[in-house]
């Protein structure tokens, strides 16, 4: 009973952890400069919420983003910008 009710307090201080780190997220998404963007596909590829999309040859980021910068990290033409 006392572990049933241990791991229920581990599962919920996970929710509460993870609604901390997407409402720290929003409204600092990640952005694409246009110009630099060649459509290589990488932030799509590595992007864990597949919220990128390709559209018309550049990179869109989607509402689901949760800001990790992993994008911005492995775009390999500097075409994502951090907000921070
Ligand atoms: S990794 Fe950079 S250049 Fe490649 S599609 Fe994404 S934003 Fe564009
Ligand atoms: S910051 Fe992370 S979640 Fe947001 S678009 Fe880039 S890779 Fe995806």
């Amino acid at each position: 009973m006392k572990r049933l009710k241990n791991k229920r307090m581990l599962l919920a201080l996970a929710a509460v952890l993870f609604l901390v780190v997407v409402l720290a997220g929003i409204g600092k998404l990640p952005y694409v400069d246009r110009l630099k963007c060649v459509g290589c596909g990488a932030c799509e590829r590595v992007c864990p919420v597949d919220t990128i999309e390709l559209i018309d040859g550049k990179a869109r980021i989607g509402e689901a983003c949760i800001s990790c910068n992993s994008c911005v990290k492995t775009c390999p033409y500097n075409a994502i910008k951090s907000p921070n």
